[in-house]
């Protein structure tokens, strides 16, 4: 059997496609440009090239971008403050703080300064117990767009058996809890984890969210079995060139794809999604934040 590929890159698009119609429904019927502003501190060059493609991306579905780049030494203080600023500021709807801050600032302190209304990352502890509660939030934009894809791909959830691998707080925490919202049986997968290629093979869905180049085989993987690999990890590759890499999943390609019914590839899987799920949360903050019907499909 050789999996389909869920076209991560395509399904961005169409992401993008309805958030800009959404923008420009806002605009001639409301008047409203969303806005989203994103904060970098540092030069990180990773970060750089993230905070570009958000920033060219929310310019192209329409809405407004405030990009603010901060030196590597900017107090805390002086971040706490700039996100006081644009808590205030009508004009912005979400703000994201890039990831990772330097050492000297405290991440969650600052995350949690966020208006969870404008938190579009859905890392602010209100959003966070509201998605573990099964309430109305903003939710994350990497499992958001796993979970997008699934629904897509999968059509209901409910009932299925899904294991995810990692239980970060960016990824798998709050996959799981999407994820348990559709009503699927999930389970949570970590580095004590006995036995992982078995847990893997008993599942109907496998999210992969190690950060281990290729650890997941498919002799890991059920026949039939969805996967996403929400890995990004650079390998060596000198057959490129010297000092050049690749971009591999946290999945073995090679062998899932021929056991998987469905699978992401890497890059071009869930890597796109994640910037689209960030544009969408921005309609839907602009949408609340204005007492307009949210988008239907963008959400969780
Ligand atoms: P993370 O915070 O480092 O968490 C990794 C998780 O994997 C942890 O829960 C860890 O378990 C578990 N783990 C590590 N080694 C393991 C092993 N040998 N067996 C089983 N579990 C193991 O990583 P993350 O931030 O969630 O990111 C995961 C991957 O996704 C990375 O490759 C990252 O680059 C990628 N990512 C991609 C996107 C995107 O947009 N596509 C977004 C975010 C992250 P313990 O908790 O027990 O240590």
């Amino acid at each position: 059997m050789t999996a389909k590929i869920i076209d991560g890159k395509a399904f961005a698009a169409d992401v993008r496609a309805q958030v800009a119609a959404h923008v420009a429904r806002l605009k001639d019927e409301h008047s409203i440009t969303p806005g989203l502003a994103v904060v970098l501190v540092g030069e990180d060059p990773a970060s750089q090239v993230y905070v570009r493609n958000k920033g060219r991306q929310t310019i192209e579905t329409g809405m407004a971008s405030f990009e603010h780049k901060l030196d590597i030494d900017t107090p805390e203080a002086d971040l706490l403050a700039l996100i006081d600023r644009l808590n205030n500021d009508p004009a912005v709807h979400g703000i994201l703080v890039q990831l990772p801050l330097p050492d000297h600032v405290d991440s969650a302190l600052v995350l949690n300064a966020i208006d969870p209304a404008k938190d579009v990352d859905g890392f602010h502890i209100s959003n966070v117990g509201l998605l573990g509660t099964g309430q109305k939030s903003m939710a994350p934009c990497t499992p958001l767009g796993c979970l997008m894809m699934l629904r897509d791909h999968n059509g209901s959830l409910s009932g299925i058996t899904e294991v995810i691998v990692g239980r970060s707080n960016i990824v798998g925490k709050p996959m799981f809890n999407l994820l348990l919202r559709d009503s699927c049986t999930v389970t949570v997968a970590h580095s004590r984890t006995v036995d992982l290629p078995a847990v893997c093979r008993a599942a109907d869905i496998v999210v992969a969210a190690v950060g281990r180049p290729e650890m997941i085989r498919g002799d890991w993987i059920k026949p039939g079995a969805t996967v996403i690999d929400v890995g990004i990890n650079r390998l060596p590759a000198p057959e490129r060139g010297e000092g050049k890499t690749r971009l591999v999943g946290d999945c073995h390609f090679a062998s899932c794809v021929e056991v998987a019914g469905a699978i992401t590839p890497v890059p071009g899987g869930v890597g796109p999604m994640t910037i689209a799920c960030l544009l969408a949360n921005t309609v839907t903050a602009c949408c609340r934040a204005n007492g307009l019907d949210e988008p239907e499909g963008l959400t969780a």
